[in-house]
C-alpha cells in the first residue's frame, strides 16, 4: 500500500516536472530520473516525453525517436507526436513513413490528428498520389464528415492544384468552420482564381458566415488581382467595423490593393495611418508609386524607410526602378540600380535588369540599354523585348533588328515581336521590311494571346476578350462602341489602323470602355484591367473618350497605369 502510494507521487512529480520543462537539457535530466526511478514503461509518462522532444521548438526529432523506438505498445498518441513532429519539420517525407508503418501496426488505430498531421505533410511534399490513397482511407475509417480533417484534404488537394477535387471535399462536408471557408478561398487564389475566389465570399455571405482577419487578406488580395475596387472598399469597410484595420496584414493587403486598383490616393491615406510597418508595408507603398508612373514619390518613399532603419530587399529595388523608368529619371535609376549591389548586396535580376534596359531606352539611350543587356546575365529574351519596344518609341531600325536576331538565336520570337518590328519598319516606310514580317508570322504559325479586359461594375467583374461575342450584353455592347467611337472622333480621335492588325476597333478595352459608360453613372470614373499593353490605337481613343464624356479612366495594363483625364494621360503618352 505505502509502495504503491509512493510510485503514485513520484509519477505525479514528474509529470509536474515536465510540464513545466522547456529545454532539451532539462528533459535529458527528467528522463534520467524516470530511467532511475524504475518508471521506464510508464505509459503517460513515456508519451508526455516524446512530445516534448517531437514538437516543442526547444524539443530535438532525433531524441524524439530514440525515445520512439524504445516504447512498447505504441499507441496512438505515440504516433501522432512522432507524425506531427516530422510534418513541420525539414523532413516531411519521414511523417508520411511513420504514417506507414502506424497502418500496419498493432495497439492504435490513426484518428482526426493522425489525418490532419499526414495530410499537412503530404501538403508540404505536393505528395498527390499519397493524399488520395489517405483520403481513401479516411472515408472506409468514416471520418469523411470530420471537419479538421476536410479541412486539411482541402489544403492538400489545393497545394498540388487539384481546384475541382478541393471544391468537391468543401461541398460535401456537412458542416464547415471558418477555416475551412478560408482554405477553400486560398485555393482558388493560389491558382490564380480570384473571380472564383470572390464567388465564395459571395456564398459565405448567403450562409451567414463571418470573417476574419486571414478572410479579408485573401479577399483583398484578389479584389488586386482583379482590380476589383467596388468590392475591395467593401472590403475595408468590413475591416474597419470588425476592428481588423490596425491589423499589420490587412493593413499591407489594402494597400497592395488600393495601388493596384488605380486608387493611389486611399493607398497612401492608409499607409500613412499604419503605426507599424513591415518590409511588405513599404515595399506595397513604393511598388504603387512606381507602378503609377511616380518616380520622385517612389524616391522619397524610399529615402523614409532608410530612415526608418528598414532594409529593402529585392521588390523595394523593382518599385523604384520601374518609377525612374516611367518618370523618366535616368540618373536616379541608374544611381539606385547600383546602390542595390554595392550597399545593400542585393545581386540584380532579371527584373532590375529589365528596369534599367527600360529606362534607358525610353530615354532614347540605346546603346546605353545594348550595354546593359550585353552585362547582364542570363541573357534573358524579356530584355530584348523590352529594347524592341523602345526602338518602337524611338523609330530605331538597327538596334531593332539586334534585339530581333537576339530573340531569334534564344528561340523565343513571337507574334507580338514580329508585330513591334513591322512597326518600326512602318514608322520608317520600309514597306519590304513590313512584308518580311508578316511572312515570319504567317509561316511561322506564330500565334498571337488574346488580350483580354476586366472591368467592375458593382459588385461583379465583367471579362471582355478581343473581338469578343461571348458576354451576354454583347449586342449592346457593340452598338454602344460604335456611338462613343463616333463621339471620340468627334473630340480628335483619328483611327489608327495598326500596321499589321486588320481592325483594332473591337479591342477588349474598347468594348469594356463601352460597357462601362452604359452601366455607370455620369461622372464615376471608369477603371479597367488589361493583360497586355495598350496600343496606340486604343490610347487615344481613351483620350478622347476622356474629354467627350468628362470621365476620368484608369487602365492597369500588364505593365503600368494609364489615368486618362481631359483628353490627357498621365504617361505622357510615353509607355
Ligand atoms: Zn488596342
Ligand atoms: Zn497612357
Amino acid at each position: 500500500m505505502r509502495e504503491e502510494n509512493l510510485e503514485m507521487s513520484k509519477e505525479k512529480a514528474i509529470i509536474t516536472l515536465l510540464q513545466g520543462c522547456n529545454s532539451l537539457n532539462k528533459l535529458r535530466k527528467i528522463h534520467a530520473h524516470v530511467l532511475v526511478s524504475g518508471l521506464r514503461h510508464h505509459v503517460a509518462i513515456n508519451n508526455k516525453l516524446l512530445n516534448f522532444c517531437a514538437i516543442s521548438v526547444s524539443g530535438s526529432l532525433a531524441y524524439a525517436q530514440l525515445l520512439f523506438h524504445q516504447m512498447e505498445c505504441l499507441q496512438t498518441e505515440a504516433w501522432n507526436s512522432i507524425i506531427r513532429g516530422f510534418a513541420q519539420s525539414s523532413s516531411p517525407i519521414d511523417a508520411v513513413a511513420y504514417y506507414n508503418q502506424m497502418v500496419c501496426a498493432s495497439f492504435s488505430s490513426p484518428d482526426t490528428f493522425t489525418f490532419s498531421f499526414v495530410l499537412k505533410a503530404c501538403e508540404r511534399l505536393k505528395a498527390e498520389r499519397k493524399c488520395k490513397e489517405i483520403h481513401g482511407t479516411v472515408i472506409r475509417c468514416g471520418y469523411d464528415g470530420d471537419v479538421i480533417i476536410c479541412t486539411n484534404l482541402v489544403k492538400c488537394y489545393a497545394a498540388m492544384g487539384s481546384v475541382c477535387i478541393a471544391q468537391q471535399v468543401f461541398d460535401k462536408m456537412p458542416v464547415r468552420d471558418l477555416v475551412a471557408w478560408n482554405a477553400l478561398i486560398s485555393c482558388f487564389s493560389q491558382q490564380g482564381l480570384h473571380g472564383e475566389a470572390l464567388q465564395v465570399y459571395n456564398q459565405m455571405r448567403s450562409e451567414n458566415v463571418g470573417v476574419d482577419g486571414f478572410t479579408l487578406v485573401g479577399l483583398i488580395s484578389s479584389c488586386a488581382h482583379l482590380g476589383a475596387l467596388n468590392i475591395g472598399v467593401q472590403m475595408h469597410r468590413f475591416a474597419r467595423e470588425k476592428g481588423l484595420v490596425e491589423s499589420l496584414y490587412v493593413g499591407n493587403a489594402l494597400i497592395d490593393m488600393y495601388a493596384k486598383c488605380g486608387s493611389l490616393d486611399q493607398a497612401i491615406f492608409i499607409f500613412d495611418r499604419m503605426h507599424r510597418k513591415d518590409i511588405f508595408t513599404w515595399n506595397s507603398m513604393i511598388v504603387g508609386y512606381g507602378v503609377h508612373g511616380r518616380g520622385t514619390e517612389a524616391i522619397f518613399c524610399f529615402e523614409r524607410m532608410l530612415e526608418a532603419r528598414m532594409q529593402p530587399n529585392s521588390v523595394t529595388f523593382l518599385g523604384l526602378l520601374c518609377g525612374c523608368s516611367h518618370q523618366g529619371l535616368v540618373q536616379e535609376g541608374v544611381k539606385y540600380f547600383n546602390l542595390m549591389s554595392s550597399k545593400f548586396r542585393l545581386r540584380p535580376e532579371v527584373k532590375h535588369y529589365g528596369c534599367l534596359v527600360d529606362l534607358y531606352g525610353r530615354a532614347g539611350k540605346l546603346e546605353k540599354a545594348l550595354e546593359t543587356i550585353r552585362n547582364s546575365s542570363p541573357n534573358d529574351p524579356v530584355l530584348w523585348r523590352i529594347l524592341l519596344g523602345s526602338c518602337k518609341i524611338h523609330k530605331n531600325v538597327g538596334v531593332g533588328e539586334i534585339a530581333m536576331n537576339n530573340l531569334n538565336e534564344l528561340g523565343a520570337t513571337n507574334a507580338g515581336d514580329c508585330i513591334l518590328l513591322a512597326t518600326i519598319y512602318a514608322g520608317v516606310n520600309d514597306t519590304a521590311g513590313v512584308a518580311s514580317m508578316r511572312k515570319t508570322i504567317k509561316s511561322q504559325g506564330i500565334k498571337t494571346s488574346p488580350g483580354w479586359s476586366w472591368i467592375e461594375i458593382g459588385e461583379q467583374v465583367h471579362k471582355f476578350v478581343v473581338d469578343d461575342k461571348s458576354h451576354r450584353d454583347s449586342i449592346e455592347v457593340y452598338e454602344r462602341l460604335r456611338e462613343v467611337l463616333h463621339q471620340a472622333s468627334l473630340f480628335g480621335y483619328i483611327r489608327d489602323a495598326e500596321t499589321l492588325k486588320t481592325s483594332t476597333t473591337y479591342h477588349s478595352e474598347k468594348l469594356a470602355i463601352a460597357f462601362g459608360l452604359a452601366r455607370t453613372a455620369d461622372g464615376t470614373p471608369i477603371r479597367i484591367v488589361k493583360n497586355l499593353r495598350v496600343c496606340r490605337d486604343c490610347h487615344s481613343f481613351m483620350k478622347a473618350v476622356s474629354v467627350a464624356f468628362d470621365r476620368e479612366i484608369i487602365v492597369r495594363d500588364r505593365v503600368r497605369f494609364h489615368h486618362f483625364k481631359g483628353g490627357q494621360c498621365s504617361c505622357n503618352d510615353y509607355w
